[in-house]
């Protein structure tokens, strides 16, 4: 049994994700007591309170390894032996943006060198090189609502004939699946209990990290300051009605952006939360925050390799029947490492397009990643951007969506076209 209890406190501007026991204060654990917490998680008679979670954050590196063994031997009852990745093409629709995230270099103001929103035809360019290259996931990244701050995007819109950003996302989406094999997978931003339900008729499963629970970021100078759509109140709502329509839905931590070892606890908590409620997370990201040149977050320490590992490791005991991925550019060259902290999946990787959130880092050749994650003594598997326990549910009601799922996958629900 779970030692905790958790609600919202608090109205949108100053939210907070509290739990009963964050108000108590933590108690200190030793390396022994530690570790024989650890040794009883592995024989399964026991569980992590928030309080042993926060503590395994920080423990020394004697216990570390024991650490790391609970959560591959928890990864290992849920997905035996393999473990995945989805082959997909980037298509950054818009890089106009009306928040202004202190780690970002992929938003764009209108006028400045880069800032681009793609046409239909160069959607489809992508896709097409995409197919030819085995590739089964079009994951859309796009800039939050920016024709709500800049005349130019709103005279874009009007050119290709869409009242939003949203509609025209809308759109790309269905033209995706109607005239391609690639299923659309959107990070659209924050939605609405309408936008939720149309983007789900184009799209098998979507996205919306939520990065933290924390609502202090968004103070002056703090990570999430002048970003109105990093709300964590605002962020949670949208994963909740995803989770109430019943949306296959990828959410995740970023860490390293400001945030206490408590507040990345409190945030898997608050999502792990809103999955036993209505079960519809099929992906956690654990996204390390990496300096890049021109962002204004530039001089900021970047988390360690090894609070990466207890990060990942304290998100698969605290969810052991979840998918918990971790990005491999963003942790190479050593990001085999994160493999024995419990991930059972590499997110999305591309033969084709670069990452645009972190262009700095190169994803792995595919060939590359195959061989590390054998070395591990796993089997590297392509999956769609739905992950296979979720596809019966898109399956039960006849539509385009059915159909393109159903063509896209194989018997065990991972990708037909796997290269
Ligand atoms: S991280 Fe997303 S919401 Fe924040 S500035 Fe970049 S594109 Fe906009």
């Amino acid at each position: 049994m779970y030692d905790f209890c958790t609600r919202y406190v608090g109205d949108e501007s100053t939210f907070l994700w509290k739990t009963d026991a964050s108000l108590t204060p933590f108690t200190d654990s030793s390396s022994d007591t530690l570790a024989r917490l650890l040794s009883e998680i592995q024989g399964g008679s026991s569980s992590l309170s928030r309080n042993d979670a926060c503590q395994l954050l920080l423990c020394d590196n004697d216990v570390l390894p024991e650490l790391l063994a609970a959560a591959r031997s928890s990864k290992e009852r849920f997905k035996p032996g393999v473990v995945t990745y989805s082959r997909k093409v980037f298509i950054p629709l818009t890089n106009l943006c009306r928040d202004y995230c202190g780690y970002c270099i992929f938003r764009r103001d209108p006028g400045q060198p880069g800032a681009h929103t793609m046409t239909p035809d160069e959607v489809l360019e992508v896709v097409r090189k995409g197919e030819k290259l085995g590739c089964t996931e079009a994951l859309f990244s796009l800039g939050d609502k920016p024709e709500l701050l800049f005349p130019e995007m709103r005279e874009t819109l009007r050119h290709l004939g869409y009242h939003s950003t949203l509609h025209y996302l809308e759109a790309m989406c269905e033209l995706v699946l109607r005239q391609t094999t690639l299923l659309p997978h959107p990070n659209p931003g924050l939605l609405n209990t309408v936008w939720v339900r149309r983007l789900a008729e184009v799209s098998p499963s979507m996205g919306l990290m939520l990065e933290t629970t924390n609502s202090d970021l968004l103070r002056p100078g703090a990570a999430h300051d002048n970003a109105p759509d990093k709300v964590p109140a605002k962020r949670l709502r949208t994963i909740e009605e995803a989770g109430k329509q019943g949306v296959p839905f990828t959410t995740g931590l970023l860490i390293g952006i400001g945030e206490s070892r408590e507040d990345r606890v409190d945030t898997l908590l608050a999502i792990r939360d809103l999955h036993r409620r209505y079960g519809h997370i099929q992906e956690v990201i654990i996204q390390n925050f990496r300096v890049k040149p021109g962002i204004r977050m530039q001089h900021w320490t970047e988390p360690s390799h090894g609070d990466m590992l207890r990060t990942i490791a304290v998100s698969r005991l605290l969810m052991p029947e979840v998918n918990i991925q971790a990005p491999p550019n963003l942790s190479a060259p050593y990001y085999d490492d994160l493999l024995d902290a419990g991930i059972n999946d590499w997110g999305g990787v591309s033969p084709l397009t670069p990452d645009f959130i972190n262009p700095e880092r190169p994803w792995p050749h595919l060939e590359q990643l195959r061989a590390r994650t054998e070395s591990k003594g796993y089997k590297l598997e392509q999956r769609l951007p739905i992950y296979p326990e979720f596809i019966p549910q898109i399956l039960l009601r006849p539509s385009l969506l059915a159909e393109r799922v159903q063509a896209a996958a194989n018997p065990q629900g991972l990708a037909r076209r796997a290269a």
